[in-house]
């Protein structure tokens, strides 16, 4: 196998401490050696100049929707996992909302086998808790571990009965995997398509109240320290649910949670000019909200970042219907019934993997938080919860290797991303710095050098 030594760069690995300027050689599909910069090379290496760029741990997104098997028309693990390649990522944790679902081995084992032919980014299984989402029966989770699942999640649909999440935390803990919880309490988001205010009021769509997510964020987090099982809360987007984490520590549960870029870049006013395309669940939240997830990026209080990835063609998008009503410069549409209607029936969520580490480096520009708690939130923090190697550069690590450009301008271009879809409520958006390499098992698998 080749040697590649990356030269000149600022390495930043937070679980080895290390913050400065380092050679780091990768040899075998491992790192060999972290040396001072300008050190001897062995001969066979071939020499790679990252000045002026970053030299991270893989980064590695907790939740991803690659629609594979079943939604070809949206995303394909090919094009997902290029896709995430491309925005820096080597790891994606896939979820399991395919068709079929990924609640069985034989499901698990093809997407391990479409990701080792893509030769591209690395997939991680998410298995389904309950079979075929339904809330109901448990999947065997022993045996979707068997087969490489990682991480249990219905992600996409809330586990109403509280006797079946119990069941599932108290044998995911015997297995120790997470659960990764989507916090929804239909009674109280009533199919709500933005989030519950002035907005959702002003276009004549209907509202999800805040309350939908932290009622059930409070009882999972119960049953949580109740049975002592790592939970993982998705996505989290309100002040109410960050406080009942904070809480819930103090009393010793064992939570995780994630933020989304779009939760923590946007407020619900995003639907105004983006449409469908700001249209996601949980919803755009209040500005108050968004400066409570900033706040808690900052403390700490937020473990990682996570793009839940969510392509959607066009159509499922009701672009047709209410794409013409939107866009930059439209003003302030009111929608008449129909098209509020359609915009209610429009899929939720958007593309994230090519827009996710920009729109984190902002935080770093903003000076918001320093270099290495970013890597932590996008690299470190991940494969703990997911139990993999990456998320460090110590010498026999796995040779999954980011180089990030943190100073490269460019401009948020949906019809040049690898990913199939282009749902995103960030186009034309300027942002400061992206991926230009992205090395997985000490192979290139994108070089945004050539663009
Ligand atoms: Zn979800």
């Amino acid at each position: 196998m080749s040697s590649i030594r990356l030269t000149g760069g600022r390495v930043i690995d937070p679980a080895g401490g290390i913050d400065g300027k380092y050679d780091l050689l990768l040899r075998d599909g491992q790192v060999y050696a972290l040396k001072p910069t300008g050190a001897q090379n062995p001969a066979d290496a071939s020499v790679i100049d990252v000045r002026g760029c970053w030299v991270v741990p893989g980064l590695i997104d907790p939740h991803v929707h690659l629609r594979d098997p079943g939604f070809p028309e949206k995303e394909t693990i090919l094009t997902g996992l290029r896709a995430a390649a491309a925005g820096g990522f080597t790891s994606v944790a896939a979820m399991a909302n395919t068709s079929p679902v990924n609640d069985n081995p034989a499901t698990t084992r093809y997407m391990l086998t479409r990701a080792e032919e893509a030769h591209s980014a690395r997939l991680v299984p998410v298995s389904a808790v309950t079979k075929g989402l339904g809330g109901r029966e448990l999947v065997d989770l022993a045996a979707m571990v068997e087969a490489g699942a990682r991480l249990f999640s219905d992600d996409g649909i809330p586990i109403d009965d509280a006797m079946v999440l119990s069941r599932a935390l108290d044998e995911a803990k015997r297995l120790g995997c997470a659960v990764s919880l989507h916090e929804e309490d239909r009674a109280l988001s009533c199919h709500g398509a933005l989030n519950a205010g002035e907005v959702s009021k002003h276009l004549g769509v209907s509202g999800y109240t805040d309350s939908a997510e932290s009622e059930r964020v409070r009882r999972d987090l119960a049953l949580a320290i109740g049975s002592g099982a790592p939970v993982h809360v998705a996505h989290v987007s309100t002040q109410a649910s960050l406080d009942l984490i904070r809480a819930a520590r103090r009393h010793g549960a064992q939570v995780t949670c994630e933020v989304t870029p779009h939760h923590f870049t946007l407020d619900e006013s995003a639907a105004m000019v983006w449409g469908t395309n700001a249209k996601m669940n949980p919803p755009l939240r209040s500005h108050a909200d968004v400066e409570a997830l900033l706040a808690a990026i900052r403390d700490g209080t937020i473990d990682m970042i996570a793009t839940d990835h969510a392509p959607h063609d066009p159509n499922s998008k009701q672009m047709e219907r209410v794409g013409a009503f939107f866009g930059p410069g439209h003003g302030s549409p009111h929608l008449d019934t129909g098209t509020a209607e359609a915009f209610a029936a429009a899929a939720n969520g958007v593309v994230g993997l090519e827009t996710a580490l920009g729109l984190a480096l902002q935080l770093v520009h903003r000076s918001l938080i320093d270099p290495p708690r970013l890597i932590a939130m996008m690299s470190v923090n991940p494969a703990a919860l997911l139990r993999l190697q990456g998320g460090t550069l110590a010498e026999g690590a796995v040779a999954d290797v980011t180089i990030i450009d943190p100073n490269l301008d460019w401009t948020v271009a949906p019809e040049k991303f690898l990913s199939k879809s282009r749902n995103t409520p960030f186009a034309g958006m300027r942002l400061k710095g992206r991926a230009v390499l992205t090395i997985v098992g000490g192979e290139i698998v994108y070089d945004g050098r050539k663009n």
